[in-house]
């Protein structure tokens, strides 16, 4: 079956399910959806697209991403969903690396033509409102076109990696590597009944997005917030309204919820209702605030560790793991990213790709049928990525000797000072001990005498009197010496990117730059 087929065969055994919603009104039946999918789908044939043609999606969370990434799989064309909150000139290269001909977009995110295309779209104008219109009716649009039939082999995604070093890369996925990582959802991430419905509250051109795929296995429900966005305020009531939702979030946006939930007195039962599963990944979650969401939401959270290269699949921290407070090594566990997930062998190795005994920490290698077949008319950074069939992840970490992984860095953040490997995450877990302090990012910056000296920029409450002397001692009570920030840098907010990421670039970059002023 290929991922157009997914959407046939619900269509074709519960044509009347509601499948998309936006906001709490119903959008789409599986009929409804399969028909406008398989609509646009002959018209992008007729329109002369063939087989493995890219079509780029630049838009805001909408229902009729959804309908458009099945018309592309139903005509067997590459999707390439782009991060909403690319520039035009950053979206406008990657529309000229994919070769792609035409663009789904929303006119919030992308407000005049880009350059390089036969045809832009705008998804909210009559014009797609014709595309995506079915013919005669509902079932006569399904058989209006058959999906054309892709190869487990065949591309499906183009995954742009966010390319905070140099230009962005595009990660091939395939149908195969799409397929394994939906049906891997159920043996490693939750059950799903057609009942369930799943919310896209984070971008849907990331993991978000990508998660569509298990639910429509499932056949589950597929709710859009009328904000195509991040409110806490409206997920919580969705969840009321619709019954207890799934989502993906990454940790910031995990904060926001579990601060929602706090801020108006909300109970674990009162978020059970809101909420029946919230996958974390993509950043680090520290341990002080995986403790707090369970407290404040009960345990409805799973971890999941992957990266583009092998999306959503790499390792899990299931719910069960996470609630298991009474197990002797509890602490370690749940600051773990969990064990390999079913479908990929995962190993830690030096820099040949040799094996490191438990606990030693080394690079995180994954192989499996998630992992991409490689980088987009980019042979010699496919080369250096997978070796000997082996995805190099770029992650620094170390396995105990029950298989938890648990991640240290990724390289490039790993400053060494003095000669000392010296693991940020370390440091930002203690820092965000200290009372007074919500958010942490600790980097490296250049120095004369050390190689590398540690910052922290720490962003406090307002009405705390945190600052550099405290927080000094905060350190010294709980890490070795070296380990130390010498510099904190008190900041109102960390910069992030669009999916909650804390881009650690920009801030060696302003450290960077205030050293260039100070030596000028
Ligand atoms: P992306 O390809 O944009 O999804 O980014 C993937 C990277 O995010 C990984 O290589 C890791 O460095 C990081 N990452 C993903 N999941 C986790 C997690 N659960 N904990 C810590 N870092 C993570």
């Amino acid at each position: 079956m290929s991922l157009a087929h997914l959407l046939l065969r619900h269509a074709q055994l519960t044509p009347d399910r509601a499948a998309i919603f936006s906001g709490t009104e119903l959008y789409a039946t599986y009929g409804h959806w399969a028909a406008r999918s398989a609509a646009l789908a002959q018209r992008l044939q007729t329109a002369g697209l063939v087989p493995g043609d890219r079509v780029v999606l630049f838009m805001r969370n909408h229902p009729r991403y959804l309908e458009i990434l099945w018309a592309a799989w139903w005509a067997g064309l590459v999707v390439v969903p782009v991060n909403a909150k690319l520039h035009v000139r950053e979206v406008e290269w990657i529309i000229d690396n994919a070769q792609a001909r035409w663009a789904f977009v929303t006119q919030d995110v992308a407000p005049g033509p880009l350059a390089g295309l036969e045809h832009q779209i705008d998804v909210e104008t009559s014009v797609a409102d014709s595309l995506l219109a079915p013919s005669v009716s509902a079932n006569a649009g399904i058989a209006a076109m058959a999906p054309v039939l892709r190869q487990a082999d065949d591309l499906a995604w183009l995954f742009y990696t966010s390319g905070t070093t140099g230009r962005p890369k595009g990660v091939m996925l395939t149908q195969r590597n799409l397929m394994t990582m939906g049906l891997t959802y159920f043996v490693d991430v939750d059950t799903v009944w057609p009942t369930d419905a799943i919310v896209y509250g984070a971008p849907m051109s990331h993991g978000a997005g990508i998660y569509a795929i298990p639910h429509l296995m499932a056949g589950a429900r597929h709710v859009v917030p009328a904000s195509g966005g991040v409110d806490p305020a409206e997920l919580f009531a969705l969840g009321r309204a619709l019954g207890p939702l799934s989502t993906f979030a990454a940790p910031t946006i995990v904060k926001r919820l579990v601060d929602h939930a706090e801020a108006t007195g909300l109970h674990p039962e009162d978020a059970a209702q809101s909420f029946k599963t919230i996958v974390y990944g993509g950043a680090p979650m520290y341990g002080a605030d995986i403790a707090r969401a369970l407290r404040v939401m009960g345990p409805r959270f799973v971890q999941i560790y992957g990266q583009g290269e092998t999306p959503m699949v790499g390792t899990a921290l299931s719910r069960a793991q996470l609630s298991d407070t009474g197990h002797p090594r509890y602490r370690e566990r749940s600051a773990s990213v969990g064990v390999a997930q079913t479908p990929v062998h995962l190993r830690v190795a030096d820099t040949n790709g040799v094996d490191l005994p438990v606990g030693d920490i080394g690079e995180v290698l994954i192989k499996g049928d998630s992992v991409m077949a490689g980088y987009w008319r980019n042979p010699d950074a496919t080369a250096a990525a997978i070796r000997d069939g082996w995805l190099f992840t770029g992650d620094v970490g170390c396995l105990d000797a029950d298989g938890f992984l648990t991640l240290k860095d990724r390289s490039k953040d790993l400053i060494i000072s003095g000669g000392s490997n010296i693991y940020p995450r370390e440091v930002e877990e203690v820092l965000l001990t200290a009372s007074g302090v919500i958010e942490v990012a600790v980097v490296g910056a250049p120095d004369p005498e050390w190689g590398e000296v540690v910052v922290a920029f720490v962003v406090a409450q307002a009405d705390s009197n945190v600052n550099a002397e405290s927080l000094d001692q905060h350190c010294l009570e709980h890490i070795a010496r070296f380990k130390r920030p010498k510099h904190y840098v008190l900041v109102d907010s960390l910069p992030k990117n669009n999916y909650g990421k804390v881009l650690k670039t920009e801030l060696r970059n302003r450290l960077a730059e205030n050293q260039n002023a100070s030596t000028a």
